[in-house]
């Protein structure tokens, strides 16, 4: 029996996000472009002898019992298997937590995964998205990961071309923001046309593998709620501009914000002014990373 496994759970960015309407259920139909990064949480998974569940983790502000995703994907496939064994999940966390970059959602995704492996249950990927998705909307993307569309509440999923290697800037303020707030303040019927991205020409964008019109095309409705919340956002996405970057956007309701570089010297002098030089107040969080296009099982 497996005894230990280490895994990597790694974060998203939206390239476009778009809100068709509101259901009669209170769930928003959305049009999602998602892109895997290469910024990832550290997961290993211990087994007990004794049964239970526990969760240890880096960030005292996490619940560590079931209200942490990662609790809620153990037990979800623990009990529907009736496993006689019991875990210890050590999470270290590196995703900005409440910023829009799925890191629960990954966490609860390589947590489905690493319990399949280690109880040899034998559930196929697809099977493991089926159930991911009563965890959260996201779950199953961050399950399949890499480039795609995501439709319907999320759950409705199109892989896409790889896109091609560039560097990527994260930067977080120190502003967190609850998703909840933001579609519920969102404005449907007050939005103007330019405030929805254009989706159908991202995914043309995506296909002829142009990094350019891909950024050109960048964009997020929810900016228009959680921008004039948090004004550092507009702050940080012309900063990024200003220091090379090809295009900037918002990812998911916020307020992590990411700049798309192709010049790697570029990234590199940014991501040393956002985190050291006289920008340094702008975001609490900067990373400098990738896109992550492998769609291999999240086994690092
Ligand atoms: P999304 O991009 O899907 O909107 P997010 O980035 O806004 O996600 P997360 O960081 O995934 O948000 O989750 C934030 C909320 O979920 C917090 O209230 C946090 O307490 C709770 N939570 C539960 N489990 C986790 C986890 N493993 N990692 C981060 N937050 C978690």
């Amino acid at each position: 029996m497996i005894r230990h496994l280490g895994l990597k759970a790694y974060g998203k960015i939206n390239l476009g996000l778009d809100v068709l309407r509101k259901r009669d259920d209170g769930y928003h139909e959305v049009r999602m472009i998602m892109q895997t990064v290469g910024l990832y949480d550290k997961i290993d998974i211990y087994l007990k002898e004794t049964p239970g569940i526990e969760v240890v983790t880096n960030l005292y502000y996490l619940p560590v019992n079931e209200n942490n995703l990662v609790y809620k994907a153990a037990k979800l496939l623990m009990d529907e298997f009736h496993v006689p064994h019991g875990i210890r999940i050590h999470l270290k966390k590196f995703i900005p937590v409440s910023a829009g970059m799925a890191g629960g959602s990954s966490d609860a995704a390589a947590v489905l995964f690493g319990v399949n492996k280690m109880f040899q249950l034998g559930l196929t990927r697809e099977e493991l998205m089926n159930r991911g998705v009563k965890i959260g909307a996201d779950v199953p993307y961050c399950i399949m990961r890499g480039t795609a569309l995501s439709e319907g509440i999320g759950e409705i999923l199109t892989p896409l071309t790889d896109m091609p290697q560039c560097q990527v800037l994260i930067a977080k303020p120190s502003v967190s923001v609850s998703t909840k707030f933001v579609y519920d303040h969102l404005n449907l019927e007050g939005l103007k046309k330019e405030d929805h991205p254009d989706i159908d020409g991202m995914i043309e964008a995506i296909k002829s593998h142009d990094i350019y019109k891909v950024s050109e095309r960048l964009g997020n409705v929810l900016e228009t709620v959680t921008i004039p919340e948090y004004p550092v956002i507009a702050d940080i996405k012309e900063k990024l501009k200003e220091l090379g970057a090809v295009n900037s956007l918002m990812s998911g309701s916020g307020p992590t914000v990411f700049g798309i570089f192709t010049n790697p010297i570029a990234a590199g002098r940014a991501y040393e002014e956002l985190r050291y030089g006289e920008c340094r107040n702008l975001a609490k969080q900067v990373y400098l990373t990738n896109f992550y296009n492998t769609k291999e099982v999240p086994n690092g």
